[in-house]
């Protein structure tokens, strides 16, 4: 096995050179080998400073994540005891930021007595989005070096800093801007630490300057952050931390933190975000082919429909610099959805967020087009034209005609069966769904819908491209909704017909919400629009929409009076502006529709309203594993967290309900479907596979779908 540490001598400088890919976590064995280097220079006479280097293109990115939840994260030596031992030293230490250091990594470096970094590095505690505060004295020694504001943002967001921000800060005491060897510059300014004297440094000796702080600092700032952090527990905490920091010694404040970091850690918060880290790299392992099947090359995209959509998705690739054409039936279609993309541009300019030299740079990406002919070139083609089979299909026969052999033809159909699509023209394996969400050039979801006869280096190719365009995807089988819509189905039958039992939109509402979802279902339709809602569940098949006249009955009723939600001012609620208040119409509307279906009024319970909502969402979700449309559980849970605004605390429906107990799940289902009576009866099946793994004392995450 190579040497986690490279131990290096250069006249009477040590360089330690972490050599542990692929991101130097720190693991047991690397830890272990950073000590033993640490012991040996120090026990070595001759050796004046120590370098702490990389060998890889990164720094380091912090702890192991392999040993998540095992008896090595902590054994000795741990982390947080490395560092201590680090700053204790007699010898000045040098940290070579190369590259990224994040988590343990920037803690590492931070320990260290003085930095040198590149200008393209990073620093950054991103333990905030795994539940978790920085455990190894990041909320310590950082508001000591950077100032509490800086610290307290780069903490609580997790988002890293560049070096230039810290070397203003004082983090970094050099930044090395000019070409040549990187390491070589860090031996240099080694020796002139050492020709100067320069003292060891400890975060020890220096107290957090508060003297320029306002009283009202951290209120202000738990303030500022409240809305974004809603529900969270792990930000408090790493408020807490840095307020300790400001009054405490280091020491206390060390102790401060790891008491602060174990609260976090037996959450079930942390397990719920830990699991949603470990879904993202799993959604991109697909069951039977080959991770080492090539991708495709994607240089060139055509969009077909220049509308909400297809303006959108232009906006994903042109962001990365490739270029795309779009086509419509005709230039004023083009021209309007040209005009959409440039407006969205132009305010993210005005917002600082693009330079106007970027926003030129984008649309000059951008072509446009009403001849197939013009699409010969392209690498990739999607669609996202009216949902409708008919022109669908022509749309699919006039690419086959034009397009070169191996270009992927991609279809963002939200409902239509991508298999029929793919049948219709004679390289079905090139056909593949690529479900984006709206606003496509902001949502970070994208369901990669995998039809029969797709090949694999075309499902590869768009995983591949996925991550380039940034988006978080998860791949599905072909079946009404995808993942996401069918699982939403459920949630949003019971969801209406509760209101029909007498439950208030915006009591139903606030139950969802206090759980923690972006925004409870009646408000999501009326933003949606209640008018797309009942023109998809025309095409819905039967074992939903049709089977019984109250499904979402409310939402027939609203569209009937033209009432659309937001866009019409009127749909749940009355919208004045930005604001909505209650209607008692839709209310007497419910009473109304109630009557006429025989459906008795009451008081409904909260927790009722949650439980046939949240536990629909979840049976369905097992339904979808059952018949295979999601690959494993939480595949279904990036879904939800990334598309449907559920609360990454929970961590996605499945993950919530491994963490509740399935069987709390089904037994509140046998209960309802009891209580419920013959409308219980109709819609309460629990799924197989709910069952099962109850009867088997198994959680979702055991249930993986093969190949
Ligand atoms: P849209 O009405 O805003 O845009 C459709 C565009 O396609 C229009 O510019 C129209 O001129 C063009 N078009 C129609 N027929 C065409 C043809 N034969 N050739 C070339 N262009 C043609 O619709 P949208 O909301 O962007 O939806 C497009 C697709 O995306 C649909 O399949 C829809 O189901 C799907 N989708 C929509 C959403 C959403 O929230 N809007 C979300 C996900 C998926």
């Amino acid at each position: 096995m190579p040497q986690l540490v490279n131990y290096q001598v250069h006249d009477n400088i040590v360089i330690l050179s972490l050599n542990a890919p692929p991101v130097n976590g720190l693991g047991y064995a690397l830890r272990m080998a950073i000590r033993d280097g640490f012991q040996q220079a120090t026990e070595d006479k001759t050796v004046k400073a120590i370098i702490l280097s990389s060998a890889l293109k990164l720094f380091c990115a912090g702890a192991d994540i392999r040993e998540f939840g095992s008896d090595k994260a902590f054994a000795d030596p741990s982390l947080p005891d490395l560092l201590n031992l680090m700053e204790e030293s007699s010898k000045p230490i040098i940290a070579a930021i190369n590259g990224m250091a994040l988590g343990g990594g920037c803690e590492l470096a931070l320990a260290c007595d003085y930095r040198m970094a590149i200008p393209q590095a990073k620093m950054g505690l991103p333990e905030v989005h795994l539940g978790l505060l920085p455990g190894a004295g990041g909320t310590q020694r950082l508001p000591r070096l950077a100032g509490v504001p800086l610290a307290l943002e780069m903490i609580v967001s997790g988002k890293p800093a560049s070096a230039d921000k810290l070397h203003q800060a004082g983090v970094i005491d050099e930044i090395y801007t000019r070409d040549g060897d990187f390491l070589k510059a860090v031996i240099e300014y080694t020796k002139q630490l050492l020709d100067s004297n320069a003292p060891v440094r400890s975060c020890a000796d220096l107290d957090v300057d508060t003297s320029e702080l306002p009283e009202s600092f951290f209120a202000d700032f738990r303030q500022s952050i409240a809305r974004r952090t809603r529900g969270f527990y792990a930000p408090e905490r790493c408020i807490q931390a840095v307020e300790a920091a400001c009054e405490l010694p280091l020491a206390e404040g060390l102790e401060k933190e790891s008491e602060l970091f174990m609260t976090c850690a037996n959450t079930s918060q942390a397990r719920a975000q830990q699991h949603l880290f470990f879904a993202g790299s799993a959604a991109s392992k697909i069951p039977g082919i080959d991770p080492k099947t090539q991708a495709r090359k994607i240089g060139r995209v055509a969009i077909i429909g220049s509308g909400t959509m297809g303006g959108g998705i232009a906006m994903n690739f042109v962001n990365v610099g490739i270029p795309v054409t779009l086509l419509d039936l005709d230039e004023a279609a083009l021209e309007r959805g040209i005009g959409v993309i440039n407006n969205n541009y132009q305010i993210s300019a005005k917002k600082g967020r693009l330079s106007p030299a970027q926003v030129e740079e984008r649309m000059a990406l951008l072509d446009t087009t009403t001849d197939y002919a013009d699409l010969a070139d392209a690498d990739m083609v999607i669609e996202a034209v009216f949902e409708n089979m008919d022109i669908k299909k022509k749309v699919f026969r006039a690419l086959d005609e034009v397009c070169k052999p191996g270009a992927i033809l991609a279809s963002n159909t939200s409902t239509l069966d991508v298999d029929e699509i793919a049948e219709s023209i004679s390289r079905p394996g090139d056909v593949i769904g690529l479900h984006f969400f709206s606003p496509a050039n902001v949502m970070r979801l994208l369901e990669i819908v995998r039809g029969a006869k797709t090949a694999d280096d075309v499902l590869v190719t768009t995983i591949k491209m996925a991550k380039v365009i940034k988006k978080v995807s998860v791949v599905a089988g072909v079946a009404w909704g995808f993942i996401g819509n069918r699982v939403l189905e459920p949630y949003g039958r019971e969801a209406s017909r509760l209101i029909l039992e007498g439950a208030t939109p915006a009591q139903v509402d606030r139950v969802l919400y206090d759980f923690g979802m972006a925004m409870g279902l009646p408000s999501m339709i009326d933003m949606a629009g209640i008018d797309i809602g009942c023109l998809t569940r025309q095409g819905m098949p039967d074992a939903f929409y049709g089977r019984d006249p109250g499904y979402a009955a409310i939402c027939d009723k609203l569209y009937e009076l033209g009432r659309f939600g937001q866009k019409t001012a009127r749909g749940f609620y009355i919208y004045e502006g930005r604001n909505k208040k209650e209607d008692p119409e839709v209310l007497e509307l419910a009473t109304g529709l109630a009557k006429e279906l025989g459906i008795s009024q009451r008081d409904v319970p909260d927790q009722e309203i949650l439980e046939r909502t949240i536990y629909m969402l979840i049976n369905e979700g097992a339904q979808v594993l059952d018949d295979g449309i999601a690959y494993r559980s939480s595949d279904i849970d990036l879904v939800y967290c990334n598309g449907y605004g559920f609360p990454a605390h929970r961590g996605g429906p499945m993950q919530y309900a491994d963490e509740i107990g399935p069987d709390v799940v089904l037994s509140a289902l046998n209960k309802y479907r009891t209580e419920l009576g013959a409308y219980g009866e109709e819609w309460f099946k629990p799924a197989p596979l709910l069952e099962k793994l109850v009867a088997e004392g198994k959680r979702f995450k055991d249930h993986v779908v093969s190949a």
